[in-house]
C-alpha cells in the first residue's frame, strides 16, 4: 500500500523516531508546530478516527498511553493531544496519528530532543 506512515512505521522510509515497540512508533513531525511536536502512530494501517472499529479499542488506548509516557520521559510541563479527522478536520495523511504538542513552558535547554 502506498502509505507514507506505513512506510515510516515499517522502517522503509527513515524518520526521527524517539520510541518504537511492536505496535506503535513515535517520531518527530517534519514541520513542527510547537517546540516539541511528535506523531504517535500505530503500525497497523487505520485510515482515521472516523474508520475505527470496536476491535481498535486497544490500539487507541495504547496511542494515548504511549503519548503520556513519551511526554513524561521528555519532562513536558503540559501538552496537547490532537487527532485531526478527515480533510475538513485538517487531516492530510490518511493513516491514523496522534499529535503530541508541547514544550512551550519548558526551558529550551531542557528539551533534549
Ligand atoms: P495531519 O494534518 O493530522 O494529517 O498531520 C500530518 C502531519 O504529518 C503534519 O503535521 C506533517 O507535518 C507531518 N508529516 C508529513 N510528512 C512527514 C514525514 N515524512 N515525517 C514526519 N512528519 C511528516
Ligand atoms: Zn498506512
Amino acid at each position: 500500500m502506498d502509505c507514507l506512515f506505513c512506510k515510516i512505521s515499517s522502517g522503509e522510509i527513515k524518520s526521527d523516531a524517539v520510541y518504537e515497540d511492536a505496535e506503535v512508533v513515535v517520531f518527530k513531525d517534519i514541520h513542527p508546530k510547537a517546540p516539541v511536536h511528535l506523531l504517535v502512530v500505530p503500525k497497523e494501517h487505520i485510515q482515521s478516527i472516523a474508520h475505527l472499529e470496536v476491535n481498535h479499542n486497544d490500539i487507541i488506548s495504547k496511542l494515548i498511553y504511549t503519548a503520556k509516557n513519551t511526554a513524561a520521559n521528555l519532562k513536558l510541563n503540559g501538552y496537547k493531544l490532537v487527532f485531526n479527522v478527515g480533510r475538513e478536520g485538517g487531516q492530510v495523511i490518511d493513516h491514523l496519528h496522534l499529535h503530541l504538542l508541547g514544550g512551550w513552558g519548558n526551558a529550551k535547554e531542557s528539551l533534549n530532543i
